[in-house]
């Protein structure tokens, strides 16, 4: 579904992603952990189109958006065709929701499909309200986004993104920007998709919810992967000593 090979991306001075590699199969939850300024916002953002990487190859679901090229001997992205097409295979959903203030719910997840897909608005209404009831906010639809609590705001931007039917859903931690009570809303949302076999990488700060839900653990610091594994191999035989003095804080 995605291959991340060998991603170089600097700002400036800084090498904030050196030689990473991610694989993620169809099905599959990848958790990526790590320390803060780690480089995992980096990762989703440059496999997302949000900034470009300096070297390396990204392919999603079979499509190459970036790739070396022999004959000019550098790294090039693929055409904007390409690119937007395969734009349109992620999802992504944000810390902060990003949700558009001046929209209600209902055309928050409807604008995207009618504007960028063209859907007719009401099919993309209908699609819009069966995720709504999914999330357990089908009361919420004309409200607008300041009227909702942050974990109401954070599933309208999960619905916003499944709208588009997304190949693969990015989370970039989803919940640290609640309390604990609307953070558990949110991690069953996640678990929910995860029993419906959809493709996702999640960051995230909850140990306990990455070793449930996720098939595969990446940890990453200092912009490399220091290990990579099952949930069972990365939390409980970390091999690393990075990743064990990382996860002390945690269990
Ligand atoms: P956190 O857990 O705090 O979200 P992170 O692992 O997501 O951290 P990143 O946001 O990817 O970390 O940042 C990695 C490094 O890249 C940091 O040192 C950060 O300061 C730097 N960085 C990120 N974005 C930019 C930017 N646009 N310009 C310059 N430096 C940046
Ligand atoms: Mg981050």
């Amino acid at each position: 579904m995605l291959s991340a090979r060998n991603i170089c991306k600097r700002f400036g001075d800084a090498e904030v992603l050196r030689d990473i590699s991610l694989e993620v199969d169809q099905g599959q939850v990848v958790a990526v952990i790590g320390p803060s300024g780690s480089g995992k916002s980096t990762l989703l953002r440059c496999i997302n189109q949000f900034e470009t990487i300096d070297s390396g190859e990204i392919t999603v679901c079979g499509k190459k958006m970036v790739s070396f090229d022999e004959r000019l001997q550098r790294t090039v992205y693929a055409d904007k065709d390409t690119l937007r097409k395969i734009r349109l295979d992620l999802g992504m959903v944000f810390q902060n929701y990003n949700l558009f203030p001046h929209f209600s719910v209902l055309r928050n997840i409807t604008e995207a499909p009618v504007s960028v897909l063209g859907k007719p608005r009401r099919e993309a209404e209908a699609e819009a309200k069966v995720l709504l009831s999914k999330m357990g906010l089908s009361d919420k639809a004309e409200q607008y986004p300041y009227q909702l609590s942050g974990g109401q705001q954070q599933r309208v931007s999960i619905a916003r993104a499944m709208a588009l039917s997304p190949k693969i859903l990015f989370f970039d931690e989803p919940t640290s920007a609640l309390d604990p009570e609307l953070t558990g809303a949110i991690l069953r949302v996640i678990r929910a998709l995860a029993q419906e076999h959809m493709t996702m990488v999640i960051v995230t700060h909850e140990m306990a919810f990455a070793r449930d839900v996720a098939d595969h653990i990446v940890f990453m610091d200092e912009g490399v992967v220091v290990e990579s594994g099952t949930p069972e191999e990365v939390f409980f035989r970390p091999k690393e000593e990075r990743t064990q003095r990382f996860l002390q804080r945690y269990f």
